[in-house]
């Protein structure tokens, strides 16, 4: 990725509007969001440090710095070795710009204890009270066009991964060989990774939404769950897909009809204007009237950029009005324990017009 000025921007803006004299920016993503570059540290330290009246800084591992000049990074670039002490480094960088320190601004779910109460004992009398978090995930909110030109990407590359994993359905295979072949067949693609752990489920172990991968082998005349995604030049896809393996029963395909058509009526119902928690009634409706409602057990769905876990939130209780170029999933699913479990996502985006979705393999009861 290289350095995109205007995120930057965007977020000085928001940080002089709050009377922030600088930020300490430390969560790797948000960094990776902000300047296109993020390398995740592990134990060592990696941090952005945006300032009111200087000019801001990247502080990296020694090994990253070349990479992080790559990215086209146009201000100071610190690097550090192992054997020394980088949040000194840090604050002494800070000293010596000579302005302001009173009022930082931090990620308070993410800097971790240690490393706050370095600076808090540094910056006596400094507040440290304003929370970054909020603010970042606000920013990312609205996808800016060349993001969602990402996003569509990796959708179709989830697209192909989900395809090469029906290819690899047959009995006597174990979830986590579907997982595997469907895994190496996107890789094989130049695929850099996939989003999260591929999701296989099988018969009624797919009435746990939060089961994992097993060796649990195919069954016939069931259906089988694949919750997959890939990533993009940092941007996820997450879709998922419920099939049938043999010959499906009546009540399989009943259950599975009911989900798409929960599925489908939110998708057509997502366009600006809703609120995130009608949208989420709009799909729990049908299964409720369906009287299933009680075996769908999660919210509607989660925004979808960099990661699965961004805004908004699409669930009960969220009032956040939908806007062009939000992206989210939407992915009801029923789950009825010893029996089956039955989920259809599609990650979408806000148009003037209503939603699109970034996958589209087909949501019908494919039969292998
Ligand atoms: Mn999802």
């Amino acid at each position: 990725m290289t350095f995109n000025k205007t995120r930057l921007e965007k977020l000085q803006k928001k940080l002089s509007e709050n009377k922030i004299d600088l930020a300490y920016i430390s969560n790797f993503k948000t960094i990776q969001y902000l300047i296109g570059f993020g390398s995740d540290p592990f134990e060592r330290t990696l941090a952005l440090v945006l300032f009111a009246d200087s000019e801001p800084f990247l502080f990296t591992p020694a090994l990253e710095v070349e990479v992080a000049k790559s990215t086209g990074w146009p201000y100071k670039l610190i690097g550090y070795q192992d054997n020394q002490d980088s949040m000194k480094m840090i604050i002494d960088e800070i000293k010596s710009r000579n302005v302001s320190t009173n009022k930082f601004a931090i990620e308070q779910s993410h800097l971790t204890y240690d490393k706050a109460t370095h600076l808090k004992e540094n910056f006596e009398g400094s507040d440290f009270s304003f929370n970054l978090t909020p603010i970042i995930e606000y920013q990312k909110l609205i996808k800016e066009d060349d993001e969602i030109d990402k996003l569509i990407q990796a959708g179709k590359d989830a697209d192909l991964a989900f395809e090469a994993g029906t290819h690899a359905l047959m009995l006597g295979k174990s979830e986590l060989q579907i997982a595997a072949e469907l895994e190496y067949a996107t890789k094989m693609r130049n695929v850099t990774e996939m989003s999260f752990a591929t999701l296989i489920q099988t018969g009624s172990h797919a009435a746990d939404p939060h089961g994992e991968t097993s060796d649990r082998l195919l069954e016939n005349n069931s259906l089988v769950l694949f919750d997959l995604g890939t990533v993009y030049e940092g941007y996820i896809s997450d879709m998922s897909r419920t099939v049938a393996l043999g010959k499906p029963t009546q009540h399989m395909k009943d259950i599975h009809a009911i989900v798409l058509e929960a599925q489908l009526a939110a998708q057509e119902a997502a366009r600006p204007g809703i609120t995130a928690a009608q949208l989420d009634n709009v799909a729990r409706s049908v299964i409720e009237k369906a009287g299933y409602g009680e075996y769908f057990i999660h919210r509607l769905g989660h925004g979808v950029g960099m990661s699965e876990h961004e805004f908004p939130s699409i669930m009960e209780g969220n009032d956040l009005v939908l806007q062009p170029n939000m992206a989210f999933s939407i992915e009801p699913g029923i789950y009825i324990p010893n029996d089956l479990g039955v989920r259809i996502e599609d990650s979408v985006y806000i148009t003037e017009n209503g939603a699109i979705p970034f996958t589209n393999s087909s949501k019908e009861l494919l039969i292998f």
